[in-house]
């Protein structure tokens, strides 16, 4: 059926991270009508899976919060979840979206009081953990998810844990009847917001992730050290549950690189360097972090950040780019092999724990765009041939938090552009 809400005077957002909502409120709090699309249960994107911000060191719940209360306050923005865009016809003033909305098996009438989560047993990995740690099938995805609603996993239709759910709930929220379904909204323009994912370390294959336990992903690295993650805000290693206080960070790990990603991930150094002081926060100067890099890319105003952490003595730094790992039989630490281009000498060091910074890849990467969608070399998001469909933050590039706001607000101009020119020519 097509939603007779949306019409050409309407802004779809695809992907609802922090750039996406930045597109949807600029627009609305110009007036504009917004559609709001988000692939899983909850706004926020991997924005909300770091533990905290460079170069400020705050929690990305600040961001997050006075942007869900904006959004909350605005009724020009109709946020659909658990959704996602089939495929989108027509041009520039004119689109036509097929949207498939999955069911997610609880209602509006839903308080988030949490009682279905008590009552249900079975358990699925927590995608809010990257799946370090695991979430019942009755879960809200996370503290501050928007909308404040829980989500039934699809895995626990049909069994004895739906209908308990559904018995624990006072409110007649759990609806087991629920399906997915096929919606058609017209859209003058659309802004794609749909963000990046971590590339899959495990194609980097002699750094052994996947094999060895105690080599984890940056990503990970995040969820680990935030005390709403899967250990609680210990940084304890995954092969054995004990601390890790001698951590290697390995830059560049499948970017810049012609048999993975060619391109600069660009945040990635930013992101070790910021880790390096999540190590600091849990063991003072008893914890050692020490980066291996080919070059250090701190740009702009993150030049200071990456002095401060350089005159930090919990923080080594050795230029080269890491051969391979191997393990350690004994004791499971991974020993890293390479050679370091300042001393021109071989290494073998071990470290309780690695910790790979992996490249940014459009989450795009594999999904069918409308045809007339231009990507970059790498999949990013360029634009379109029509002039109606804009990439936005990570979709477009890999930004960090502040350049995706700043991209974010550039495609919500344009089209806002778009729909005011359809209009004049509508008038006409
Ligand atoms: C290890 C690491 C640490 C970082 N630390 C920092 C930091 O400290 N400071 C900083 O400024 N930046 C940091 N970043 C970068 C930061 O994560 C990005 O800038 C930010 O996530 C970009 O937001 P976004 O909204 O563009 O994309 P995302 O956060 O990826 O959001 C995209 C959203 O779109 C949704 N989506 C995707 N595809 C679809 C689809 N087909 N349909 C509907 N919805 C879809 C996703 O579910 C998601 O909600 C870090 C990155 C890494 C790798
Ligand atoms: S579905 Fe019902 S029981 Fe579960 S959190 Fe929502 S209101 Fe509470
Ligand atoms: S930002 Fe640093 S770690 Fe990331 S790809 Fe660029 S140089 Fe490598």
């Amino acid at each position: 059926m097509t939603d007779p809400i949306a019409t050409s005077q309407t802004i779809l957002v695809v992907g609802g991270g922090i750039s996406g909502i930045t597109a949807a409120l600029e627009a609305a709090e110009c007036g504009k009508e917004v559609v709001l699309v988000e692939r899983s249960a909850t706004l926020g994107g991997r924005t909300a899976l770091l533990y905290r911000y460079f170069p400020k060191m705050c929690h990305p719940t600040c961001g997050l919060e006075i942007n869900l209360r904006r959004l909350k306050g605005n009724r020009h923005v109709r946020v659909i979840t658990m959704a996602e865009v089939l495929s989108i016809e027509g041009t520039r003033g004119a689109y036509t979206a097929k949207l498939k909305i999955s069911p997610r098996y609880i209602n509006d009438n839903c308080t988030a009081c949490g009682e279905c989560e008590k009552a249900v047993a079975g358990e699925v990995p927590d995608p809010f953990n990257y799946g370090l740690g695991k979430t019942k099938v009755a879960h809200l995805p996370h503290a501050m998810a928007y909308p404040q609603r829980y989500v039934l996993d699809p895995s626990a239709i049909g069994t004895a844990d739906a209908d308990k759910a559904r018995e624990a709930c006072k409110y007649g929220a759990v609806d087991l009847e629920m399906g997915a379904e096929t919606v058609e909204i017209i859209v003058g323009a659309v802004v794609w917001a749909t963000g990046w994912k971590p590339y899959d370390a495990a194609k980097i294959q002699p750094y052994g992730y996947g094999r060895f336990p105690n080599v984890i992903t940056s990503v990970e690295f995040e969820r680990l050290a935030d005390p709403a993650g899967p250990t609680g805000g210990k940084i304890l290693r995954p092969g054995d549950g004990k601390e890790a206080k001698n951590i290697a960070f390995i830059q560049c790990a499948g970017s810049r690189d012609e048999n993975h990603l060619r391109h600069c991930s660009r945040i990635c150094c930013m992101a070790s360097l910021k880790q390096t002081q999540y190590v600091r926060e849990a063991y003072g100067e008893t914890g050692k972090s020490t980066i291996y890099y080919i070059d250090i890319r701190a740009i702009d105003r993150f030049e200071d950040f990456y002095q401060m952490v350089q005159k930090d003595a919990t923080v080594s730094f050795v230029k080269s780019k890491v051969a391979n790992i191997v393990e350690n039989q004994e004791n499971g630490n991974p020993i890293l092999h390479g050679v370091d281009t300042e001393g021109y000498h071989r290494y073998a060091t071990e470290h309780d724990l690695v910790v790979l910074a992996v490249g940014m890849e459009p989450e795009i990467t594999g999904v069918k765009l409308p045809d007339d969608i231009i990507l970059d070399s790498s999949n990013f998001i360029e634009g379109s041939k029509d002039g109606g469909m804009f990439g936005a933050g990570a979709a477009a590039s890999p930004l960090d938090v502040n350049r995706s706001v700043q991209s974010a607000t550039a495609a919500s101009l344009h089209a806002i552009q778009v729909i005011h020119r359809s209009a004049s020519t509508e008038a006409a």
